[in-house]
């Protein structure tokens, strides 16, 4: 291993060259003797940024096994620390000092939830950063002297700064990590009490803006009606109170602006640990939980929409949809189908997104046109729950039809909820009625990928495949986009990447035209479980974030070339 002195001389050597000069430095150093990793060199000043990583050994990061053993702490440790690092670099760099990303040093900061990313690890052995830097130019022109300041000087103090336990504040760490573990407690906790979602009181839902997550300042924090209330004991907090959202079909009413998509907003990200401070650390939905939404243009293939809708004009088949152009009603049955296909046991519905024509049919419109292919989502909610054990949280301000068949009424009135199940129920002047078992309607035929519908290679050459990341919701599978802007619970551009390294993997190892589209998602979710993220991808990348397989799914689902052959059950 080269010692960093060697790097100063090189930099130093290199100074007022050609940028590609630089490539020169590509190696490990030690740096204050634990390695430094430069793995990849920008080719010129505009280009994405250098690749680099630093292993510090746990005898000098020294993070006692506490803060790290535990996967809901470890976690929890490496957004804290990736945070950390990330406020260290933007202080320390020196920006301006050259054309294009001369000077920065970044990493792939985490927002508000905590996901796992491949820029940060913590084992027994090491902390693991995986960070770029722009290499300083003038022009096209290495600026060595500088570059040797930021990597010989600069870096060492961002580390040192950041990433060991003396920097950090132990409190803070304590934080991090306890409130990770409490959230995760209490979402293994909630099947068992026969709950899909839980909302402690004093959580702060909503957030600045539509593109602003952080909490919003002076809000009202969440009470729980008394009826709905359940107090847990989670290991670091100990007991807490908060509303506990039954399994069953729960409707959340109230006039507008009072607060009812907040909630549901909140609940769609439950499925996720919050940082501490966020207001939702301690809102935890059903880790399988899937907002659906009508999502009109989207493609569809060869999905079993049968049990929502039937005798399209035309003869159109419901049992094998398919359509490169669905419409408000059918996009939204097959969210659903596709939904339960990858075994969702919740479903989050808010009228401000849905397809009225596919939530309900009233009583005049029932008597005027029979010749309607849609059964409404009001007639399946119950056998939904019934058959599947799937539950739904619907917001629905706007229609009083739901009442006849809700388990649990929840009325938002001035960012409060109150529970109006009895008073609604006696508006329906019905009990919902027995959750009639229809077996089977929800059965659908597994459904396979056909693998040369799903093409990465470029026209030119197969063998240059690849998936590229477009926008923080788009992909490109050779020439093919796909669209995942409806997808509500995909927040982060590093899971969008990690999406198209999933793809690209999935196409060259188990889409064989004989494994289902849920078997093959499950499967790589269990690679990725057993061998981390870097098992996507063919050198270790330090901008991605974990998925869920219904995630991963839905990008599959919306590539538009794909065709699917049906197996049998
Ligand atoms: P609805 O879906 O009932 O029409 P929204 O959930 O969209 O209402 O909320 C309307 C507005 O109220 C939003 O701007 C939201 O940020 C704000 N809001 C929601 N909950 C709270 C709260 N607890 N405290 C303060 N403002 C809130
Ligand atoms: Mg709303």
């Amino acid at each position: 291993m080269k010692t960093s002195t060697q790097l100063r001389h090189t930099l130093h050597a290199l100074d007022g060259q050609s940028y590609k000069a630089y490539k020169r430095i590509t190696g490990t150093y030690s740096c204050q003797s634990f390695p430094l990793q430069i793995a990849h060199v920008q080719a010129d000043p505009f280009a994405t940024p250098s690749r680099l990583r630093v292993q510090i050994p746990q005898s000098i990061a020294a993070y006692p096994p506490e803060t790290h053993a535990h996967p809901s702490r470890n976690n929890a440790l490496c957004t804290y620390l990736a945070r950390q690092f990330s406020t260290a670099a933007h202080a320390g760099s020196r920006r301006n000092c050259g054309s294009g990303k001369s000077g920065l040093i970044d990493i792939d900061t985490p927002g508000q939830q905590v996901l796992e990313r491949t820029c940060l690890f913590v084992d027994d052995e090491q902390v693991e950063a995986r960070f770029t830097v722009g290499l300083p130019a003038d022009g096209r022109r290495a600026r060595g002297l500088d570059a040797a300041a930021m990597l010989c000087d600069d870096l060492p103090a961002i580390i040192a700064a950041s990433l060991t336990y003396a920097a950090n504040d132990p409190g803070d760490v304590r934080r991090y990590t306890e409130s990770c573990e409490d959230a995760d407690h209490l979402r293994a906790w909630l099947p068992a009490q026969e709950l899909v979602a839980f909302v402690a009181n004093g959580s702060i839902l909503p957030r600045r803006s539509g593109i602003d997550d952080r909490p919003l300042e002076n809000a009202m924090p969440f009470r729980s009606p008394p009826e709905l209330e359940v107090t847990v004991t989670v290991p670091n907090r100990g007991p807490i109170a908060g509303m506990g959202i039954p399994a069953g079909v729960t409707l959340i009413v109230g006039g507008g602006f009072h607060g009812k998509s907040t909630l549901l907003n909140a609940l769609e990200r439950g499925i996720y640990n919050h940082i501490p401070g966020d207001g939702r650390e301690l809102v935890v939905t059903d880790a399988s939980a899937v907002k659906i939404r009508a999502e009109d243009g989207r493609s569809v293939a060869g999905v079993d929409i049968s049990s929502f809708i039937s005798d399209l004009p035309f003869g159109q088949d419901t049992i094998d949809f398919s359509t490169e152009n669905a419409s408000g009603s059918t996009s939204q049955a097959a969210n659903i189908v596709e939904a339960l296909e990858l075994s969702s046991h919740l479903l989050l519905v808010d009228e401000d997104t849905a397809a009225t024509n596919f939530m309900i049919r009233d009583a005049r419109m029932r008597q005027l046109i029979q010749a309607e292919p849609i059964t409404p989502f009001i007639d399946r909610v119950r056998p939904l729950f019934a058959d599947c054990g799937t539950s739904t949280i619907l917001v629905m301000g706007g229609t009083g039809d739901y009442f006849a068949v809700a388990d649990t009424v929840i009325a938002m009135e001035n960012y409060h909820p109150r529970q109006v199940t009895r008073q609604a129920r006696a508006l329906a002047a019905v009990d919902p009625p027995p959750a009639e078992v229809e077996p089977g309607i929800f059965e659908t035929a597994p459904r396979i990928p056909d693998p040369d519908t799903f093409n990465p290679g470029t026209h030119t050459s197969r063998r240059r495949e690849r998936i590229r990341v477009t926008g923080p919701k788009s992909l490109l599978v050779g020439r093919d986009p796909i669209d995942l802007s409806a997808i509500a619970q995909l927040i982060d551009a590093s899971q969008t990447r990690a999406l198209g390294a999933a793809l690209l993997h999935l196409r060259r190892t188990l889409m064989d035209g004989r494994r289902s589209l849920a078997e093959s998602v499950t499967h790589l979710m269990r690679e990725i479980e057993r061998y981390g993220l870097d098992a996507l991808t063919d050198h270790p990348r330090g901008d991605l974030a974990s998925f869920r397989p219904q995630e991963l799914a839905a990008a599959l689902n919306r590539h538009r070339p794909l065709r699917v052959i049906h197996g049998s059950h």
